[in-house]
């Protein structure tokens, strides 16, 4: 029996990408554990990939070949066919296709995968191109809006790792489940805590991680705009928006405040069922801690205004001057580098 100790990268669709050290003993997969090769999850990998990984690769309901439909669909009858044939097959019907009606009659539906660099249709939609294909606009899925918010706001302007949050003085998680869903994060979180250092949530939920906030802010669900309006003015209010970096870095300044200037703090605070006091501390702190990190997860684009109310609260840094390699905004490891899809 050879038992090999291989170096690997988490596969699943988690922009954490954990370093791992993956045990194979005859072409079998017998123990994964993380690595320190990525500093940021250094050897903490979670539940799921430690425990589950061997029957996810091995098990009874893996598809090791592809699957053919051979019955009416719905029916749920396939069979088994080796990869030459359904290359051949898929070559032949494409071209059949590509004959009738032309390449864009192909159209691709695909998805997230790995978060490396080399994920995310780094090379499909290449292949895509090349062949002239239709381009689904698929970006209004899971994550989609998230994405275009970020665009729409800092362009190809990189976030910052979650291990910013490591340093920083303050640290807001606004809609994200971070104890569950962001599990490196937390570990920063607490190393800044014990340094002395804030913790603030901004879910609907109590979750986890906002019972061990300093503050909880719990607005109704799809506020999260008229908070980020509302902690604007209050920030401008207090004299803490920094207008030289807005002026050096920043456009749109005055459309922003006359939209916000619409939010004061009473008014926003009933519409989000929040406490105003809660909104002026939250402003204070802000105003007051430097490095200042937010952390923003999935829960905010979830609703019909999510994308303005991303838009809304990645703005606030950028409005206090809070931005730069060690502050601002922290995505998840491998989405705080900026890809491109040229
Ligand atoms: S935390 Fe994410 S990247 Fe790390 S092992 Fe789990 S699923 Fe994979």
């Amino acid at each position: 029996m050879t038992t090999l100790e291989q170096p690997a990268v988490c596969t699943l669709d988690c922009p954490d990408t954990c370093s791992l050290t993956v045990t194979v003993d005859s072409g079998r997969i017998t123990k994964v554990r993380g690595s320190d090769a990525l500093p940021l999850t250094s050897g903490v990998i979670c539940n799921k990939v430690a425990h589950h990984s061997a029957e996810f690769v091995h098990g009874p309901a893996r598809l090791t070949t592809p699957l053919k439909r051979v019955g009416p669909r719905g029916t749920n009858r396939f069979e088994r066919i080796s990869w030459e044939q359904a290359l051949d097959f898929i070559y032949a019907r494409v071209s059949e296709v590509i004959g009738s009606h032309g390449p864009e009659g192909v159209m691709p539906l695909n998805y997230a995968g790995p978060h490396g660099m080399l994920a995310g249709d780094s090379i499909s939609l290449r292949f895509f191109h090349k062949l002239g294909a239709s381009q689904l606009y698929r970006r209004s899925m899971c994550g989609g809006v998230r994405s275009e918010a970020w665009a729409g706001t800092y362009g190809l302007v990189p976030g910052i790792g979650p291990e910013a949050a490591e340093n920083a003085k303050l640290t807001i998680v606004w809609g994200n489940n971070a104890t569950v869903a962001n599990l490196h994060l937390v570990r920063k979180i607490r190393m800044s805590l014990r340094k002395g250092g804030k913790l603030v949530v901004i879910d609907t939920l109590r979750t986890k991680i906002a019972e061990q906030a300093d503050l909880h802010i719990a607005p109704r669900p799809s506020t999260d705009v008229l908070l980020a309006f509302a902690l604007a003015v209050e920030l401008k209010r207090i004299g803490a928006h920094d207008r030289a970096f807005i002026d050096q870095h920043g456009l749109g300044y005055d459309a922003f405040r006359a939209r916000a200037d619409d939010w004061p703090l009473e008014k926003a605070a009933a519409e989000c069922g929040i406490k105003a006091d809660d909104i002026r501390t939250l402003a204070r702190w802000m105003a007051d801690s430097d490095p200042l990190v937010i952390a923003p997860g999935n829960g905010l684009e979830r609703g019909r205004n999510g994308g303005s109310g991303i838009r809304a609260a990645i703005a606030l840094p950028a409005l206090i001057g809070r931005l730069n390699a060690t502050r601002g905004i922290a995505l998840g490891a491998a989405n705080s580098i900026a890809k491109s899809m040229a």
